[in-house]
């Protein structure tokens, strides 16, 4: 149901007249800990929706990184030759296929990410 416009022009109004004590409210300790269990709570009952927020929050993010990291920053393989664009289908991996070795021995802050993302069609 939508909300009337004009209980979010009286709503507004309010929260204009009344916004420094609201937000000290909201940052106030025992407010971030109900708050965190009425999420944690709400996340317990719905273990579906959870599932799906988890799934359209990672796709999004895959989605993101693939688009940034493919060829010219734009979603596709990077192999030579290859048109794959779907994104189900692409991963990141080392260009090189050096993974392994860049694991052992780049520097501890870097190991994690360096040695050149490429996509790749997996199946
Ligand atoms: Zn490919």
């Amino acid at each position: 149901m939508k909300t009337p416009p004009e209980v979010l022009v009286r709503r507004q109004a309010y929260y204009q007249a009344n916004k420094e004590r609201i937000l000290a409210n909201h940052r106030a300790p025992e407010y971030l800990a109900k708050a965190a269990a009425a999420a944690r709570e709400a996340r317990l009952l719905n273990p579906e929706k959870q599932r799906a927020a988890n799934r359209k929050r990672r796709d999004k993010v895959k989605l993101e990184v693939l688009t940034h990291y493919g060829p010219g920053g734009v979603l596709g393989c990077s192999w030579p030759g290859c048109s794959i664009t779907d994104v189900d289908c692409l991963t990141l991996d080392h260009v090189n296929n050096d993974g392994g070795w860049h694991r052992k021995n780049a520097p501890k802050k870097r190991r994690s990410r360096g040695g050149g993302a490429v996509l790749l069609g997996d199946y």
